[in-house]
């Protein structure tokens, strides 16, 4: 038989499930508490269950493994990035922000990605597999535990499409938010979707107080193409009619990324596009110049005209905000601490400075 995930039970269900192997539910709240709050990764840490129950629990169910294969720290700006290392030997990575209203974790929903977004990182190498909601919660408690700071945001951007991962990545906000686990409130999470039209949808019914950030990135239907695969499955004035639909059932304010790319979409006529697009929208835009990726040819524009960029879409009424680089010097876009480290990994990693 195989041996279930206990991590990813809510806190319903882990007491259920002790039911089911004949323990009072207790025991599910005692073990939820060692997994979600005191981030155990083993049975064995658990030392108010008896030894007996310990070797049961180990019979039925597993705790997903997760290894930090390198941890860097930036010397520009307070950011680290961590790679993890799952039990299949899939690589992810996360990255801790630290701001002056808390620390925030970018995580990854899956490892690699199916969507291929010409500009990213994580689209090279393809999807490998979707990630289980324990592996995401895991990289949050592992970057608390690695730097003994407790986070107080979360931002799903890391590598992947987390609606492509639906169940997963909705039972993950449940249990991050839970109260009976690390309690993170909803409204500081933020997840980022490239527009799965029905899963901005289904997301709008959820009851969830997340935020949903949309990636934009162009302002009529054939740049998004150009930028975007997934533009040519769901096209822009549907993608725009779901924000609108999420943003009617949650109060929830959209926001709306673009990554800016020199002589792309960067022009006079995008401006005026994007105003014509988000004016009436109760929303905020979230410039990125774009990051260099080495295996793609697209750059950004000089910072000066990123700035005129934004005055420019401000005084046409737009809310909008200039993403501060972070970690430029540990590999700080999407993806690719974990593709340099695909590309020239030789049995060492970059940097280790907490490894456990
Ligand atoms: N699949 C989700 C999350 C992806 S990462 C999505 O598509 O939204 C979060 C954001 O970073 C997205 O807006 C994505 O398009 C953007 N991004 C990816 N690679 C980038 C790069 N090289 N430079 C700037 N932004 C990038």
């Amino acid at each position: 038989m195989d041996r279930q995930d206990i991590a990813s039970f809510t806190y319903e269900e882990i007491q259920e499930e002790m039911k089911k192997i004949g323990e009072k539910p207790f025991r599910g709240r005692q073990i939820y508490e060692w997994i979600h709050v005191r981030s155990a990764d083993d049975f064995s840490e658990m030392t108010n269950l008896s030894r007996e129950l310990r070797e049961k629990l180990s019979l039925h169910y597993r705790i997903p493994q997760m290894k930090v294969a390198a941890h860097q720290v930036s010397r520009k700006d307070p950011t680290e990035k961590f790679l993890f290392e799952l039990e299949d030997g899939n690589m992810i990575e996360s990255v801790l922000m630290k701001y002056e209203y808390g620390n925030s974790v970018c995580i990854s929903s899956q490892a690699g990605c199916r969507m291929g977004c010409r500009f990213c990182a994580s689209a090279i190498g393809g999807l490998k597999r979707s990630l289980l909601a324990s592996e995401m919660l895991r990289q949050v408690y592992q970057v608390q535990k690695c730097c003994k700071e407790r986070v107080s945001n979360i931002v799903v951007m890391g590598t992947g499409e987390p609606l492509d991962n639906y169940e997963n990545f909705v039972r993950f906000v449940h249990m991050i938010s839970d109260e009976h686990g690390l309690h993170i409130s909803q409204r500081s999470i933020t997840a980022s979707t490239c527009g799965i039209v029905p899963g901005i949808q289904r997301l709008a019914g959820e009851g969830l107080q997340i935020t949903l950030a949309l990636s934009l990135h162009g302002s009529t239907q054939e740049k998004r193409k150009a930028l975007m695969p997934v533009a040519n499955k769901y096209a822009l004035p549907e993608v725009l009619a779901a924000c609108d639909y999420y943003f009617e059932k949650t109060g929830r304010r959209i926001t709306f990324e673009y990554s800016l790319v020199k002589g792309v979409n960067d022009q006079p006529e995008d401006i005026r596009e994007l105003t014509a697009l988000l004016k009436h929208r109760n929303c905020h835009v979230n410039l990125i110049p774009v990051n260099p990726v080495k295996e793609r040819t697209f750059r950004r524009p000089s910072y000066e005209n990123a700035v005129e960029f934004k005055n420019k879409l401000e005084k046409n009424g737009i809310n909008v905000t200039i993403r501060r680089e972070r970690g430029s010097d540990i590999d700080g876009a999407c993806g690719q601490l974990r593709r340099r480290y695909a590309a020239d990994h030789k049995g060492e990693t970059d940097e280790i400075i907490c490894d456990d």
